[in-house]
């Protein structure tokens, strides 16, 4: 194969034949003046769980970023490569973004992976081992309660996470003081793959509940 997989090509072939052509105003408008989403979405990579495709979103809408299990990393301003925090950075302070959600899902195989902390690496690298060590003290007291099954864990872990994420963003200065000023707004969701339901954090208790029209 010299090129691209022929199931991409016939994809984008189809996007440029439809969606493109349709909004090929938008796009040009877009490509003219720049983005300004007014929404950042934190998402896991899994590719059942791809926000644009939840959230029915269109060219210029949402500024995502996608890591393993969506998670957000405490602010540390030293040498290393934070992807995530550089992606936060230009949202919050060059988009002005005005929301962020951070959007969970059902079976996520970062959270699995986290409850089985004891688990071979994939690689020597470790990779997924070490990202999801950010939630090893939640992850250990949930792996250790026998009165939840399997499935009661992995959701429990996965919501916890959601809002361990949240406490993070909040870490970041600008972060927090635009919330303050009241100028940003911090969000929870949870998506259910097998079900497509979309469950929102309530902001002030924490829950996780179905939207009124979901
Ligand atoms: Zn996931």
């Amino acid at each position: 194969m010299e090129h691209l997989p022929d199931h991409l090509l016939s994809g984008y072939r189809n996007f440029m034949g439809g969606r493109y052509s349709t909004e090929t105003k938008r796009y040009r408008e877009l490509a003219a003046t720049g983005q300004k989403p007014m929404t950042m979405v934190i998402a896991c990579c899994d590719s059942r769980a791809a926000p644009e495709t939840i959230f029915d979103s269109g060219p210029g809408e949402l500024f995502v970023v996608r890591n393993v299990a969506n998670l957000v990393p405490p602010y540390q301003p030293d040498g290393g490569h934070h992807s995530t925090s550089a992606a936060l950075e230009f949202a919050v302070q060059s988009l002005k973004v005005k929301h962020i959600v951070v959007l969970g899902h059902g079976r996520c195989g970062g959270i699995q992976a986290a409850l089985d902390p004891g688990a071979e690496p994939l690689s020597p690298g470790d990779f997924i081992g070490k990202w999801m060590s950010m939630v090893a003290p939640a992850a250990d007291i949930v792996a250790n309660n026998s009165m939840m099954t399997v499935g009661e864990r992995q959701t429990a872990l996965e919501r916890i996470s959601i809002r361990f994420s949240i406490a993070n963003l909040r870490t970041f200065p600008c972060v927090k003081i635009l919330e303050d000023k009241g100028r940003l707004s911090l969000h929870g969701a949870w998506f259910d793959i097998s079900t497509g339901e979309l469950w929102a954090m309530n902001r002030q208790s924490g829950d996780f509940e179905r939207p009124g029209n979901g």
